[in-house]
């Protein structure tokens, strides 16, 4: 089982399934809810993403988004869309082993912040993978 849990530990959390893909945003939405220069996202099914402790609130950071966070200490944990439920995004760093799911790809890079400087060799996109 892999698990996570937001800073405070209020909220845990478990993957029965490995994710569908690893990625980090430079989207200045996640940027901005965030606060941090980019963040890392796995992409899992949502019938293998449980909550084991607590209960998250909501933020709708755009139209049809839903973000999960810790209430108690602000730590973000998950990026959804109302209008598709084929998955469901938990973010890359609240897992207790981060290094478990290392990322393939840049997304975004259209909002990047000037002095982020990567030197990883991944793939960097615009906006999404397959969007360009
Ligand atoms: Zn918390
Ligand atoms: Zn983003």
């Amino acid at each position: 089982m892999i698990t996570g849990a937001c800073h405070c530990g209020a909220i845990r959390y478990a993957l029965s399934a490995p994710p569908r893909q690893s990625m980090i945003c430079h989207c200045r939405t996640c940027r901005r809810v965030s606060g941090a220069p980019v963040v890392a996202w796995l992409t899992v099914d949502p019938h293998a993403f449980t909550i084991t402790n607590g209960k998250p609130a909501h933020y709708a950071s755009s139209a049809n988004v839903a973000r999960q966070f810790c209430n108690q200490c602000g730590t973000q944990l998950t990026y959804a869309r109302t209008d598709d439920d084929s998955y469901i995004d938990v973010a890359t760093a609240t897992l207790d082993n981060p290094d478990a799911f290392p990322p393939s790809h840049h997304s975004w890079l259209s909002h990047d912040i000037a002095w982020i400087k990567f030197a990883d060799g991944l793939p960097m996109f615009q906006k999404s993978r397959g969007d360009g």
